[in-house]
């Protein structure tokens, strides 16, 4: 059965942009008779805030917008993303990273689809690492490049039914390297972005992926886990970015005009809609 999501992390206010695409993903939904879900990304604890959480629901209702309930919340299943994690070092394909984030150039585990950068790491010998775990050192664990071209032993697709950043469209070659040694499990908050995203996707059973093509890339290291956890592969459909009057992208750093201001100022759901190119 066609199923898809909207996964907003509350970490702010929703714009336009947001509104765009929880209205992309819910017409999808509505022209195939599927089901639309709405999925807090919730792990990262030192940005996400219920209130914003509430208020993307104020949003959505007042797009017009109806999702299933209850709404799957991440932050309330952190022992799914611990047994996937279990399963990839079982298999030894993640190791410790006692690395501190200035020394692996900066944002991959705060993002929360990260930078995608191409760092490779390594285990640490394992005197070395037993000394600072005794010591407390904290670590995350990221995922071995090395092991995971092992375990897969050839070529991965994915189905793009959209477009990527470039015009990407078919079926996309994942490529070997991007998203580096990914970070599974963050320092802080013990899970990280890719390895929640693909367990919910499986869990809820996501036949169609979509969302902004600020995450196509995102995509390779996301299909890449799902191959070592066995998981299908939904298709995806990325769609382009809405853009601002002055020709740049929404985004919440921004101080985008939010949903609730533009409500505020006296729009109505119709116009929006009108305005974002729906009914
Ligand atoms: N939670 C992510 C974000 O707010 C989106 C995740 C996704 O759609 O895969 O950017």
């Amino acid at each position: 059965m066609f199923a898809t999501r909207f996964a907003p992390s509350p970490t702010g206010l929703l714009h336009r942009g947001h509104a765009f695409s929880a209205l992309t993903a819910h017409e999808a939904a509505r022209r195939a008779g599927g089901r639309f879900i709405l999925r807090i990304e919730d792990i990262d604890t030192t940005r996400c805030r219920p209130e914003f959480e509430a208020a993307i629901q104020e949003d959505l209702a007042w797009l017009g917008l109806d999702w299933e309930r209850p709404v799957r919340r991440q932050s309330e299943h952190l022992a799914d993303y611990q047994a996937a994690l279990e399963r990839l070092i079982a298999r030894g394909l993640a190791y410790r990273c006692f690395r501190t984030r200035k020394e692996i150039s900066e944002d991959i585990a705060r993002a929360p689809h990260g930078a995608m950068e191409t760092w490779r790491g390594a285990p640490l010998p394992p005197g070395e690492e037993a000394a600072r775990l005794a010591a407390g050192e904290s670590f995350a664990w990221r995922l071995s490049l090395e092991a995971a071209e092992q375990a897969l032993g050839g070529d991965l697709d994915f189905v793009e039914e959209g477009e990527g950043p470039l015009g990407e469209h078919g079926v996309i070659r994942v490529d070997p390297a991007l998203g580096g040694d990914v970070v599974l499990a963050r320092k802080d908050v013990g899970v990280a972005y890719h390895l929640a995203v693909v367990v919910d996707d499986a869990l809820q059973g996501i036949s169609h992926v979509i969302r902004g093509c600020d995450l196509f890339q995102a995509t390779h290291v996301q299909r890449r886990l799902q191959a070592l956890l066995d998981l299908p592969a939904p298709v995806y459909r990325h769609h382009r970015l809405l853009l601002g009057a002055d020709g740049r992208r929404y985004a919440k750093r921004d101080r985008a005009e939010t949903l609730a201001e533009l409500r505020a100022g006296g729009m109505t759901p119709q116009a929006l809609r009108r305005e974002l190119g729906f009914d």
